[in-house]
């Protein structure tokens, strides 16, 4: 970690009371706010970054489920907070109604209008694990993403951005999930898959992109692949990429994405979804109180707005999306599945 990110860190807890939740209704508003924005802009990134905005808020929709039960079966009644949470709930669950059709509707017309020469796999990734969040039946989506996919492949089984674009594990990664969500793991184009992603395992364990370097995200989006791909490691292999990620936990509890680097609330998700599509049970090596203390305190602003990288950096979705999702694996509330594709149902 840097000297100067230590400081800060330091500075920021000897002046800042400390908090032990999430405010879940201010993240909702945070969120609420960005569809608005999503849906007048014709930003090129927007499918993804509506899966930015809407998993998030899926998590956030569970959590105020989980605290109404927790209210609902505690002896301490307490009607006014239980009145609260409620009210919270059925207003995120009205907004989330009320959003629906126009997420649905932009993303199927981003998908399948746009010429896919433009159209970058993370968008794909993107529409299509939006809308199965949404309970959308994404196998109408299959004859797009077969032609799609077609035109991304390459010899070696990996999946390019686009058809002029970079190939790495991310890329594949995302190729793999829209075959899993569109049923077409079985077609020819994902023969040599399997063999891409194992040739990126890295000696000192994690996964690289093209470098010799491992990263956490690419470690993340092979093992997820693999997963999916019914791929096993052997125990060796688990053994020296487990080793590789229990170490990206930095002193404040804070993860970072590789050695020496500074902690980030991202790579929340990518380290906790590796571990736990690794071995869950091997995510009590994490140091989870520290854990918590650095996600709930860094990565939340004073006004519960939104989450984000560090206290410094302004809050944004997709930090939000993945300090969230990082947070609810460490406390258990992602299932298998929901790690590896990085949805919540
Ligand atoms: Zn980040």
């Amino acid at each position: 970690m840097s000297d100067a990110v230590d400081q800060l860190i330091s500075d920021f807890y000897a002046k800042t009371p400390l908090r032990y939740a999430f405010d879940f209704p201010q993240i909702c508003t945070f969120l609420e706010n960005r569809f608005n924005f999503l849906s007048r802009s014709l930003e090129t990134t927007r499918p993804l970054q509506i899966y930015w905005t809407l998993f998030p808020y899926m998590l956030s929709i569970r959590q105020l489920k989980v605290q109404l039960d927790f209210l609902l079966n505690s002896d301490l009644w307490d009607n006014m907070q239980l009145s609260l949470v409620q009210e919270h709930l059925s207003n995120a669950q009205q907004q989330l109604n009320k959003l629906k059709p126009m997420i649905i509707q932009t993303l199927r017309t981003d998908f399948c209008q746009r010429e896919f020469h433009h159209f970058h796999i993370m968008n794909a990734y993107g529409t299509v694990l939006s809308l199965k969040m949404l309970n959308f039946d994404v196998n109408q989506l299959a004859q797009n993403a077969l032609f799609m996919l077609t035109q991304l492949q390459c010899e070696n089984g990996a999946f390019r951005a686009n058809p002029e674009g970079e190939s790495d594990a991310r890329t594949t990664f995302a190729a793999v999930v829209i075959g899993k969500l569109t049923g077409l793991l079985n077609e020819p184009i994902f023969a040599q898959t399997r063999e891409y992603l194992m040739s990126k395992q890295s000696y000192q364990g994690g996964f690289c992109s093209n470098g010799l370097e491992p990263h956490a995200a690419y470690t993340y989006c092979a093992l997820a692949a693999l997963k999916i791909l019914n791929v096993e490691l052997n125990a060796e292999e688990k053994s020296l990429h487990l080793h590789y990620l229990v170490n990206r936990q930095t002193k404040w509890g804070g993860l970072n994405g590789r050695p020496y680097k500074d902690p980030d609330g991202c790579y929340s998700w990518w380290v906790l979804g590796a571990l736990h599509i690794l071995d869950k049970d091997k995510l009590k090596l994490v140091n989870k109180d520290l854990f918590n203390k650095f996600a709930l305190n860094c990565c939340q602003p004073e006004d519960g707005c939104g989450l984000r990288d560090k206290p410094g950096v302004e809050p944004d979705s997709y930090h939000t999306a993945y300090v969230l999702g990082g947070w609810s694996i460490i406390n258990g509330a992602l299932d298998d599945e929901e790690v590896c594709l990085g949805i919540c149902m």
